[in-house]
C-alpha cells in the first residue's frame, strides 16, 4: 500500500459530536465511535492525498504504526479511501458508473481495461444546436470525442470501445438511415437523437445484428402510418422547405438522455441500458414514453433481405421462402 490514498468522491463523512463519525459510501452507512481522533487525522490528510509511510511517520508521536496501518486498511476496504484523486475534477459521474458496473459484475476482470475511459471513442455526427450542446456536455465529462459531418465518413475506430451518436435538430430520417447503414456494415454500435418541436426522440441504441437497428425502427414506424404515401413524401429531405426551430428546453432533455446512454454504453454499465428501445420525452410536461423496437428479420441493413436477383426455379424459391 505505497500508493497515494485519497478520500473517495463517493464518500460522505460527518462528525456526530466529538466522539462519533458517520461515513457513507453510496448508500452504505456506518458509524465509528472507536479511535475517532486518529481517523479524523487520517481523513484530514487524505483529503489532499497521502502515502501510508508519510502518514505513519507524521502520526508516530501519538499512535503506533500498526494501529495507523490497520485503520487505513479498514478505510480502504470500506472504500472510504481510494487510490485515484477523483475529487479534484469536481465530477463524480465516472465513479458512480464504475460503482454500478461493479454491482453488475457482468464484465470479466481481464476485460475491464477495454472499458477504461482512455480507451473510449465517441463519434458525434451531426450539425446544429443539439450537436453543439452534446459536444460541450460530453467534453465537460471528459469523454473522448470526434466530430464528423451529418453524413460524414466513419473514422477508423481501431480496437477502441466506440459509439456513433447521430443527432439532429429535427427528425432527420434520411441522415439517420444513411448513418445507420454505415454503422451496421462496420459493426459499430450507434445511437440516434432528434428533436421534434419540443419533443426529444432518442433511440434506438443499436448493437449491429444483435438488436433492432434504426432501419428496423423506421420501417416499423412507417407501417403504423395511416397515409404511407404522404409520410414518404413528407419525410424526404428535398421536400422540406423549413424545419421547425428546436426548443432549447428539449435540447437540454436530449443532452441528458443521450449522454446517459453514451456513458452507460462506453463504461459497460448495463442495467437499464435500453437497447432496442425508443424514448420520447415531452420537454414541456416531462413525460417520458419508452417503447420497444423489435428487430425486423428482413431488414435491409441488419436482416437477411437481399437485393440480389433470386436464384433457382419458382418452385425452389417458394420452398426457400417457406423455410425462412
Ligand atoms: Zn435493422
Amino acid at each position: 500500500m505505497n500508493d497515494t490514498l485519497y478520500v473517495s468522491p463517493l464518500a460522505e463523512i460527518t462528525t456526530l459530536g466529538d466522539d462519533k463519525i458517520a461515513m457513507s459510501v453510496v448508500g452504505r452507512r456506518f458509524t465509528v465511535e472507536d479511535k475517532v481522533g486518529m481517523l479524523k487525522t487520517i481523513l484530514d490528510q487524505a483529503g489532499q492525498g497521502v502515502r501510508l509511510a508519510a502518514l505513519t511517520e507524521s502520526m508516530a508521536d501519538s499512535f503506533p504504526p500498526e494501529a495507523v496501518e490497520a485503520a487505513v486498511t479498514a478505510l480502504v476496504n470500506t472504500r472510504v479511501l481510494v487510490r485515484n484523486d477523483a475529487r479534484a475534477g469536481g465530477d463524480a459521474t465516472h465513479q458512480h458508473l464504475q460503482h454500478r458496473r461493479e454491482l453488475d459484475a457482468l464484465i470479466p476482470r481481464d476485460q475491464l481495461a477495454a472499458y477504461d475511459r482512455a480507451n473510449w471513442l465517441l463519434v458525434l455526427a451531426g450539425e446544429g444546436a443539439c450537436a453543439d450542446a452534446l459536444a460541450e456536455a460530453l467534453a465537460q465529462m471528459n469523454v473522448p470525442l470526434q466530430r464528423i459531418g451529418r453524413d460524414g465518413e466513419l473514422p477508423d475506430t481501431g480496437d477502441k470501445r466506440a459509439l456513433l451518436l447521430v443527432c439532429s435538430d429535427f427528425e432527420d430520417f434520411a441522415t439517420f438511415r444513411a448513418m445507420n447503414a454505415k454503422a451496421v456494415e462496420r459493426g459499430l454500435a450507434s445511437l440516434y437523437l432528434g428533436i421534434d418541436w419540443s419533443t426529444v426522440q432518442c433511440g434506438p441504441m443499436v448493437m449491429p445484428k444483435a438488436t433492432a437497428c434504426y432501419e428496423c425502427y423506421f420501417h416499423r414506424v412507417r407501417s403504423t402510418r395511416k397515409f404511407v404515401a404522404e409520410f414518404d413524401v413528407r419525410s424526404k429531405p428535398e421536400n422540406i422547405l423549413y424545419h421547425a426551430l428546436p426548443s432549447r428546453l428539449a435540447i437540454q432533455f436530449g443532452v441528458a438522455e443521450a449522454s446517459r446512454l453514451v456513458l452507460q454504453y462506453l463504461s459497460g454499465t448495463l442495467d437499464n441500458l435500453q437497447h432496442s428501445v425508443f424514448s420520447e420525452i415531452d420537454s414541456l410536461t416531462g413525460e417520458t414514453h419508452r417503447s420497444r423496437v423489435l428487430r425486423l428479420p428482413r431488414c435491409a441493413c441488419c436482416g437477411n433481405a437481399s437485393t440480389a436477383r433470386p436464384v433457382g426455379t419458382v418452385f425452389q424459391q417458394s420452398l426457400l421462402r417457406r423455410r425462412a
